[in-house]
């Protein structure tokens, strides 16, 4: 599948700059992929906002998207896509937790497949409607308790989850392909850190990335 027809203009004035800015201290804070940043570079983060706050599209900081729950921090959207990917085109990529489907866009550019859960509603409808509006055609929209994973598509070369909890649900390892990896923030509230799981046959090898802070993985649907 292609993930875009074609690629959006970028943004005008004081947001390029901005932009060309944060991709700067991406780079400088260590994401060296070229794919990656490429990727960043494509998605316009501002049409992942609300008017109100789209002039601070490219501040290096989470915002709010309502319902309680934010729009990642670029440099961390950044990090964790390249956990991820670790150079490769993944096949099929599970993202729990579509938020504002920022992520799920940078994800679109580098895979062939996402598959992308949220537990709220208006949130997954409003994601859904935008990535179709960006052209994107290889995102699947679940609504979901990505707690359970999503049986169907199982297995998945990626999963990517941007929500924190105490520890990865095990639904979660179970459908990880053979060699597939899994980024996760894991802990308590304000102290998680970023685990880099990697499955070799059934036994799981895990990596600690650096301390992060996430909204809390929640069960259950709203
Ligand atoms: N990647 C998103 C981050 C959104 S914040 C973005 O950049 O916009 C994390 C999201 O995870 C929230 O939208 C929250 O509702 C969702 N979430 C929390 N627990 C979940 C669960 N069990 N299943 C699916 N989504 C969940």
């Amino acid at each position: 599948m292609t993930p875009r027809a074609q690629a959006p203009r970028p943004p005008a004035g004081a947001l390029a700059t901005a932009r060309t800015r944060l991709l700067d201290e991406i780079r400088a804070a260590g994401v060296q992929d070229a794919a990656v940043l490429a990727a960043l570079a494509r998605v316009p983060r501002e049409k992942f906002l609300d008017d109100a706050l789209k002039n601070r599209a490219y501040e290096n900081n989470a915002l709010p998207i309502g319902h309680a729950q934010t729009i990642s921090q670029p440099v961390v959207v950044a990090f964790m896509t390249q956990a991820l990917t670790q150079g490769r085109r993944l096949e099929r990529v599970l993202e729990v937790g579509t938020g504002s489907g920022y992520q799920t866009a940078v994800l679109a550019e580098l895979v062939d497949t996402v598959f992308t859960v949220e537990r709220i509603k208006p949130l997954s409808e409003v994601a859904r409607t935008r990535l179709a509006a960006l052209g994107y055609r290889n995102v699947h929209f679940g609504y979901a308790d990505g707690m359970n994973g999503w049986l169907p598509y199982a297995p998945y070369k990626g999963i990517l989850v941007t929500a924190g909890a105490e520890r990865v649900p095990p639904a979660l390892l179970e459908q990880l392909a053979p060699g597939g990896r899994l980024v996760m923030p894991v802990g308590p509230q304000g102290r998680q850190s970023l685990k880099l799981v990697e499955r070799r046959g059934s036994s799981f090898r895990e990596q600690d990335l650096g301390w992060v802070s996430f909204v809390p993985l929640l069960s259950g649907k709203v």
